[in-house]
């Protein structure tokens, strides 16, 4: 329902749950993040209101970061329980992703990712995005040299029918966020020396009034002082730069 991520010379996990509570207007049941960290990753979810998450950040800190997500959940598929909240994992637990939306064909891929020998640990549809990208990266995504995350997010998009706004993160890859849109927004922050993917303006209103709202199927690769729009087939595309000027 709320999705922020984060890259730059803060602490990550602040600013996404500093924009995580700016969007709980819009409703949700559960909550999670996820950091990059010291080669890993590492998340906390929780079922619940933010509260919740932030007790269990109290009591198992998570590494500092200056690159992580966070999401909150208003469930589809699978019931408000701490395992089917966002973010969600590859089985190697390298790649992460946050979703809002619906996969409309999301049985079709899950039972293909079953007979490949992999097993879901959610009830969601949001799941299976997860597998399918770290199906995309047999080895670290370093060795698939730079914009593997963006690559892999736009094979992976060509492949999904519905309404989506994902957002991920590699434990390879700590300095990008990458995120895609089909039915369902998603807008770049570009502050200075720092960027933020949100799935509306408020995630990141407390730190740049500088947009870009990505158009109708488009991937995003955000970097602290870069910003990359493609279509699903990897044609550069533009989004719609803006200026927040009003209050939110
Ligand atoms: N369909 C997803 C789920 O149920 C995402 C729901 C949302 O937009 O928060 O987990």
């Amino acid at each position: 329902c709320g999705i922020v991520g984060y890259v730059g010379p803060k602490t990550a996990l602040d600013v996404v749950i500093e924009g995580l509570r700016r969007l709980e207007y819009r409703g949700y049941d559960s909550a999670g993040v996820a950091v990059v960290a010291d080669g890993g990753l590492t998340s906390r979810k929780k079922a619940g209101k933010l509260g919740n998450l932030e007790k269990e950040l109290a009591a198992h800190p998570l590494p500092e970061s200056g690159l992580g997500l966070g999401h909150t959940r208003w469930a589809t598929h699978g019931g408000p329980t701490d395992g089917n909240a966002h973010p969600h994992f590859d089985s190697t637990g390298r790649v992460a992703v946050v979703h809002n939306g619906i996969i409309e064909n999301f049985a079709a891929l899950r039972e293909e990712l079953q007979q490949a020998g992999i097993t879901l640990a959610s009830e969601t549809d949001t799941e299976v995005v997860a597998h399918l990208l770290g199906q995309q990266f047999p080895g670290c995504v370093e060795s698939h040299g730079d914009g593997a995350l963006a690559e892999a997010m736009r094979r992976v998009c060509r492949r999904l029918d519905g309404a989506f706004t994902l957002v991920a993160v590699h434990a390879d890859a700590p300095d990008v966020v990458v995120g895609a849109r089909l039915n369902s927004p998603l807008v770049v922050g570009v502050g200075e020396g720092e960027a933020f993917l949100c799935s509306d303006v408020a995630g990141f209103i407390g730190h740049t009034r500088e947009a870009i709202e990505l158009g109708q199927a488009q991937v995003v690769e955000v970097r602290s002082n870069a910003v990359v729009i493609t279509d699903f087939a990897g044609e550069p595309a533009a989004g719609k730069p803006f200026h927040v000027d009003w209050d939110v």
